[in-house]
């Protein structure tokens, strides 16, 4: 069971749950890859697949199943695909829909049981755990306080679509983050399969231009692309993808304030070139 945990004054928040310290790759037994296909077995049971075949057997394109080391006493996880190495940045676009579907049913399911949080961890520097791609969705209870940004400002647009903007904001904690938003006031549970086609395309087409900011830049490139993006699901809806080109360090440690040496008009006029 999660554990949260408060600090003395009440206004931070961690939570404590031992069991990750054993994750799989992390205990010295030999590593089998849990997401591959054929693999169904290393999992506990599927909820949700996209694709053929049989429940809990391969000849799936998306599989949802509980993380064996939850973080919340409701975290699921989202294998991308049967690809040990590609990504939504790799995919073609269809498989991209498929994902962002899979998020609104998900959450759809899961919007009873707490505050929703669906969130993807690109490569090790990003803090993932197993390379193999996927996302997550963590379901906090609606007791525990949380920290979340709200949407901010349109300002620095690098893209948009019939349905999308992408923007890098004036408050950009990161180097290069992007944040993309619904034009109109679309609910994220609700999304039509146009928007859907439309929030997948931006989606991509983001993660696809920072992947050349990483590789042309001699910096940034001494480290794999690495990502974290994450979709705030309720009112004033976004989705926020954070590069790892840089390092927190011992400012941001000590005071809780970012430092950010890349400024956002500059993110995106080098984003939209
Ligand atoms: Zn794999």
């Amino acid at each position: 069971m999660a554990d949260f945990i408060s600090d003395s004054t009440k206004t931070h928040w961690m939570v404590s749950n031992p069991k990750r310290l054993i994750r799989t790759g992390m205990d010295g037994k030999p590593f089998r890859c849990p997401f591959c296909e054929g693999n169904e077995a290393d999992t506990p049971p599927e909820v949700y697949r996209v694709g053929g075949g049989e429940v809990n057997k391969p000849g799936w394109q998306i599989r949802v199943v509980p993380n064996l080391f939850p973080i919340t006493d409701v975290h699921e996880v989202i294998i991308h695909s049967s690809e040990h190495e590609k990504d939504i940045e790799d995919f073609s676009l269809n498989q991209v829909e498929n994902i962002v579907k899979t998020y609104i049913n998900r959450f759809n399911i899961l919007k009873e049981k707490g505050k929703v949080f669906i969130f993807s961890n690109h490569s090790l520097t990003s803090g993932a755990s197993l390379i193999h791609p996927h996302s997550q969705i963590s379901v906090i209870p609606n007791n525990i306080p949380t920290n979340t940004i709200t949407m901010q400002p349109v300002v620095n647009i690098v893209e948009q679509n019939s349905s999308f903007e992408s923007y890098c904001p004036q408050y950009s904690e990161w180097s290069y983050e992007v944040w993309v938003k619904a034009l109109g006031q679309i609910k994220f549970g609700e999304l039509k399969v146009n928007e859907l086609t439309s929030l997948a395309n931006i989606l991509q087409s983001s993660i696809k231009k920072l992947k050349k900011i990483h590789s042309g830049n001699s910096h940034y490139a001494k480290k794999p692309f690495g990502y974290n993006f994450y979709i705030y699901p309720y009112d004033s809806w976004y989705l926020r993808i954070i590069p790892r080109f840089m390092e927190r360090a011992g400012f941001e440690l000590s005071t809780g304030i970012m430092v950010n040496s890349v400024e956002p008009k500059k993110a995106s006029e080098d984003l939209k070139n």
